[in-house]
């Protein structure tokens, strides 16, 4: 169990708690991760639970306010490589509030995801149980059976036939002991923010910024210093629909691990005066023409890294960016390998051989990995990368799988896997293998890849068999 150190302890009289729930699948954590596994395991027909601590589903993606899912094609743009519910969910919102980005992104309004993840779990006939906080856990040699909650009728136990950790920082997997690790840079936590007033077309030129280019962080390297803002590499996007409103991510907190409450709270607070910050400069030097304002401020800080967890494989960048491919196959994506540091800035990874780093003080510098490494920079390079079910399965409890962030992956290869439509699909691979889990009576460790891949093809993602 997570034991804090502290000065004294008390010991919690023992009581009755109250099975709230009874289920073959119990899903703690309802990001887009956690709620694509609970509809993947209850269409296969699993009588499925999912428990999330905030008012809505959709973690980073709804309540963090980064409400942009990278491309479905491959790197050519022609071959999908991704489908799924990533993208039955998208093509169900109002067009008003969706559309795509030049790159094939997908742009989408947060609130409406989140109305259209409500429905995708009732349709499924999932058990939904929100503003509930998952308190801890319960297992009979190396079987799980509860897990506790806490939400307004009071403390509560679910019990269930197999465990789905979405939890993004590996709640369940800590609590169980099992072995961790810290990326040597995590990577910082971001509170976005709506801002209200983006039209700066003439200042733009000023900076020698093209139309596209997104001028608050200019304007922060240059006047930041007075608001006590230090330089970053921040970004911002519009949203469908939104007129004049984009959200912002110009707020790195470095330095701090948000897996832990103490630190959690410090990054919430920071994050939040950094935002107050850029608007108070917005209104002093952005345009006078514009009225700068803060629209809507994320619920909770997104968070990009914690703990990762040992399982049997661990995602490898090298294998990713050779396009390594395998027959238990889970998970398509293209997004480079993009690690934010405190130091350096940001440094993407591309399947061409690219290598470009952006710093905080506006420089960018292009170069080439695969010439770097003495790797040939001639012929056909690897449209996308795929990662096998193997790296899913942790080796210490027949019953967990952990779905999210808290990948075992390099520093590298998770700087690519971190992003929602590849954790998407880890959410509805972990689904899939919890289904066959419990109909097939099997350990995690005994489920048969190959049948993961090719349930997860038949339920619609693309390529994956
Ligand atoms: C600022 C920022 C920008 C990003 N930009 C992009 C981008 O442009 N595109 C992209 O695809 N990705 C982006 N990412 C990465 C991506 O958003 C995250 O890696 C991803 O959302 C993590 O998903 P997750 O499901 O593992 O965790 P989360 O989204 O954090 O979900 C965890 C869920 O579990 C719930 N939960 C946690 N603990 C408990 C508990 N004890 N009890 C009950 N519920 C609990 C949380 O409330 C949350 O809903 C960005 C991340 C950040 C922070």
């Amino acid at each position: 169990m997570r034991e804090k150190v502290a000065s004294s302890y008390v010991i919690e009289p023992e009581r009755r708690i109250p099975v709230i729930c009874e289920a073959d699948v119990c899903v703690v954590g309802g990001s887009a991760t956690g709620v694509f596994a609970a509809v993947r395991a209850a269409r296969l027909g699993a009588k499925v639970v999912i428990i999330e601590c905030q008012n809505s589903f959709g973690g980073v993606a709804t309540n963090g306010l980064v409400s942009v899912w990278h491309s479905f094609y491959d790197l050519s743009g022609k071959k999908q490589i991704i489908a799924g519910l990533s993208e039955e969910v998208l093509s169900r919102l109002p067009e008003t509030d969706r559309s795509q980005g030049p790159d094939l992104s997908n742009f989408f309004n947060p609130n409406e995801l989140k109305i259209e993840l409500d429905a995708l779990l009732k349709e499924a006939g999932v058990r939904i149980y929100l503003h509930t906080l998952y308190a801890g856990i319960a297992c009979e040699g190396g079987r799980i059976t509860t897990v506790f909650v806490e939400n307004k009728d009071g403390r509560g136990a679910i019990k269930a036939g197999f465990f789905i950790d979405a939890t993004g920082d590996g709640d369940l997997c800590r609590d169980l002991g099992i072995e961790s690790y810290l990326n040597p840079n995590v990577q910082p936590p971001s509170a976005v923010f709506m801002m209200q007033g983006t039209r700066d077309e003439a200042r733009k030129r000023e900076y020698g910024l093209r139309p596209n280019d997104d001028i608050v962080p200019a304007m922060i390297r240059r006047y930041g210093k007075e608001f006590g803002l230090e330089p970053d590499w921040g970004w911002d996007n519009f949203i469908p629909g939104l007129n004049n409103i984009h959200f912002r991510a110009d707020t790195h907190v470095f330095g701090l691990n948000c897996a832990h409450a103490d630190e959690l709270t410090e990054a919430e607070i920071i994050g939040r005066e950094k935002m107050r910050k850029v608007i108070r400069m917005m209104r002093k030097y952005g345009n006078p023409d514009e009225v700068y304002a803060l629209v809507n401020v994320c619920s909770y800080i997104g968070i990009r890294d914690s703990y990762h967890f040992r399982t049997k494989q661990r995602a490898d960048h090298m294998d990713m960016l050779m396009g390594k491919r395998y027959g238990d196959v889970i998970l398509n994506g293209t997004y480079d390998i993009d690690v934010h540091q405190a130091d350096t800035g940001i440094q993407f990874m591309r399947l061409n051989g690219e290598c470009i780093t952006e710093g905080a003080d506006g420089s960018r510098t292009v170069t080439n990995w695969r010439r770097d490494m003495g790797l040939s920079c001639d012929g056909e390079m690897p449209t996308y990368y795929s990662l096998p079910f193997g790296v899913l399965v942790q080796e210490k409890y027949e019953n967990l799988i952990a779905a999210g962030r808290m990948i075992n992956a390099t520093q590298e290869a998770f700087g690519a896997l971190r992003v929602m439509v590849n954790l998407n699909q880890i959410g509805e691979a972990a689904g899939v293998a919890a289904y066959i889990a419990v109909n097939e009576s099997k350990a995690v460790q005994n489920i048969d890849g190959v049948k993961v891949a090719q349930l997860l093809s038949k339920g619609g993602s693309a390529n994956i068999c």
